[in-house]
């Protein structure tokens, strides 16, 4: 696999580059960013804010627009996007001929836009990698690009051992369906609209699926989500569950084994036993037929033909 460390939004609009983007569904960039024809479909896009990792996903597509972009040129020697300094006046020098001024000469530019789409590989983990580590994870760690190729087996490794360790099965998952495995399908958990959140407090009440009585603050309606090679989208029934209970389960660390009927915990939630003790446990909740098919859709990914993570 290729992996892309890219800057995403808060960063960028802080710049004035304009771009929308919302950095677990898509991001957006154009021709004139070296490495712009380099990212394919099928890659791994690691997002940051340059002080921090904000998460990564899979590149399901890549839609190829037209725009126009504002470029910014150094007026004594003409050199093209010129970038401006944070702390020093004049705003702008030109690393090419040394030349400082307060106004650069914009011209507007037709540009070629790509614009990713990778919602469904997506895995939040907003601070849990510093800046710095992650330009060390880079192929150049001095580089300056908006795209930068990293070196994708120590980023990886990183963070699948290292601080914070977290499992990307979920990635490998959507890569597999991404680059043709057909019958394969990589399974989510979201968090469900507001409307549904209500619907299932009506029903199960302050209660956690997998742990019990929780206060409504702490629950979040989940619902599945699958995405099979069609880009499909599969909605159906639901579950409140508390916060971190959310997370650990659609990492695969907590999952229902529908065989056995109840709670399994990943062997390495051992330590801690806030989780490990849920091993094991039945259910909080009556399931319906919806439930259990769900449930066990997501067993199949997560503990049938375990491979890499645990
Ligand atoms: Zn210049």
């Amino acid at each position: 696999m290729a992996g892309w460390l890219m800057i995403a939004v808060e960063e960028r609009k802080r710049a004035g580059d304009g771009y929308d983007d919302d950095p677990s569904r898509h991001y957006s960039w154009d021709a004139r960013v070296p490495n712009a024809t380099a990212v394919a479909v099928g890659d791994v896009i690691v997002l940051w804010d340059t002080h921090t990792l904000l998460g990564l996903s899979v590149i399901e597509a890549i839609e190829v627009g037209a725009g126009k972009k504002e470029l910014r040129n150094c007026p004594a020697c003409g050199r093209a996007d010129v970038a401006r300094r944070k702390t020093m006046i004049p705003e702008y020098k030109c690393w090419k001929c040394g030349a400082e001024f307060n106004q650069p000469v914009t011209r507007e530019v037709e540009v070629k836009t790509y614009r990713s789409r990778h919602e469904a590989g997506w895995i939040d983990l907003r601070g849990s990698v510093s800046g710095a580590e992650l330009r060390q994870l880079c192929e150049k760690p001095s580089s300056q690009l908006s795209l930068r190729r990293l070196r994708w087996e120590d980023f990886r490794e990183r963070i699948e051992t290292g601080k914070n360790p977290t499992p990307l099965r979920i990635l490998d998952k959507t890569h597999e369906v991404i680059t043709g495995g057909h019958r394969k399908v990589a399974v989510r958990v979201r968090v469900g609209q507001p409307v549904f959140r209500e619907a299932m407090l009506a029903t199960f009440g302050e209660v956690c699926a997998f742990t019990g009585p929780a206060p409504a603050q702490a629950l979040e309606a989940a619902h599945l989500y699958s995405y099979a090679a069609t880009g499909k989208h599969h909605r159906g029934g639901g579950l409140l569950l508390r916060r971190d209970i959310h997370r650990l389960f659609d990492l695969g660390l907590l999952a229902y084994n529908p065989g056995a009927k109840t709670i399994d915990v990943a062997p390495s939630l051992a330590n801690f036993p806030l989780y490990s003790k849920l091993h094991g446990k039945a259910l909080s909740i009556a399931t319906t037929d919806e439930h259990v098919k769900w449930l066990t859709k997501h067993w199949d990914m997560h503990r049938n033909a375990r491979q890499r993570s645990s």
